[in-house]
């Protein structure tokens, strides 16, 4: 399917399979002019959602370091020194409090993060109670805990998880040079796992890792040819942490960080681009083109997990800027 035909087809909404793209298209709509490539974006983005509206989740980390794989952007890896403390699994009491002001702010979904391999029996229990707390709120439950068998998925679908995160990262090509613990193969299986169990997906990957533009490309035509796109798909520009493989990587150049962005809305048009990890990094005219390039979700909060976010009062500035509302939590 060439470039042109993708565009018609992004701009109606997709009924059944979507469609499969060849690395060639992918790669020429990202290297289009870059006036062009904006434009694409912004038509496919306007068939599909309100350009105006911003979806916001927070995220917190329910334990935090000493996770056994090693993937080198990650602080809270047990092979790097990164110096951070690890800390126990949160109690599910705290959690929901914590929850609650998410809420109290404004925040639909709330995300909780765990630095495991995978989940543990034992925590599973405390796991479940978390996500029935969130959903009794009355917010959007999404969880990042590592590798899923098919009936740890099933297990957190009973209790009412909405969303649960597992990121590609970056391309199967690069994929070894970022983390060798687990293969972009277990990635695949557990993303299967999740899908099977009926809980929506939320992948995406980290760019700004070294890796080269084939690359970036390569990660989301693996996303948008999965046999349902992912509902959110987190785009992270990388934030360096001495200590870690990563910590002196050359940070990606903004037209790049767009572009991605981008693409990533034209290829998958019905799904929330989510401009993750990296916003501190970023000028409001960046974030503002990342907006226009089809980006439509935030997390919002001082801290992701472990890294720096900006405050609710820098977004909240800059949305009044820009004119943009945050989205409505849509119950089905
Ligand atoms: S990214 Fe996740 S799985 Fe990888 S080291 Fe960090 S906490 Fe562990």
């Amino acid at each position: 399917m060439n470039a042109d035909l993708h565009l018609n087809a992004a701009a109606e909404p997709l009924k059944g399979a979507s469609p499969q793209w060849s690395r060639e298209d992918a790669q020429a709509i990202y290297d289009l002019p870059f006036n062009d490539l904006l434009f694409r974006a912004q038509t496919v983005h306007r068939a599909n959602f309100d350009p105006n509206r911003v979806q916001l989740s927070r995220l917190l980390s329910i334990k935090t370091g000493g996770c056994p794989e090693d993937c080198g952007y990650c602080s809270q890896s047990s092979h790097h020194e990164s110096g951070l403390k690890a800390s126990k699994l949160m109690e599910v009491q705290r959690v929901l409090a914590e929850a609650k002001k998410a809420k109290d702010a404004g925040a639909t979904r709330y995300c909780m993060g765990a630095a495991w391999r995978s989940p543990k029996e034992r925590d599973m229990e405390a796991v479940v109670a978390m996500i029935e707390g969130v959903k009794e709120l009355g917010m959007e439950s999404c969880m990042t805990l590592g590798m899923l068998d098919l009936g740890q998925a099933q297990r957190l679908k009973e209790a009412g998880l909405d969303y649960y995160n597992h990121n590609i990262d970056t391309s199967e090509r690069y994929y070894n040079e970022i983390i060798t613990t687990r293969s972009f193969a277990d990635r695949l299986d557990t993303l299967a796992n999740v899908r099977d169990s009926g809980i929506k997906v939320c992948c995406g990957g980290i760019v700004g890792m070294g890796e080269e533009k084939a690359d970036r490309v390569d990660m989301l035509v693996t996303l948008a040819n999965l046999p349902e796109h992912p509902d959110s798909v987190p785009i992270n520009m990388l934030i360096p942490i001495e200590g870690t493989p990563l910590g002196e990587a050359e940070p990606i150049e903004p037209i790049e960080f767009v572009r991605t962005i981008a693409l990533a809305r034209i290829m998958m048009p019905k799904s929330h681009v989510r401009l993750s990890a990296g916003r501190t990094a970023m000028s409001d005219e960046m974030q503002a083109l990342c907006f226009f390039a089809g980006a439509n979700s935030i997390f919002v909060g001082d801290t992701l997990l472990t890294a720096e976010n900006p405050g609710e009062d820098k977004d909240t500035m800059l949305f009044r800027r820009l004119g943009i509302q945050p989205m409505e939590l849509v119950t089905e």
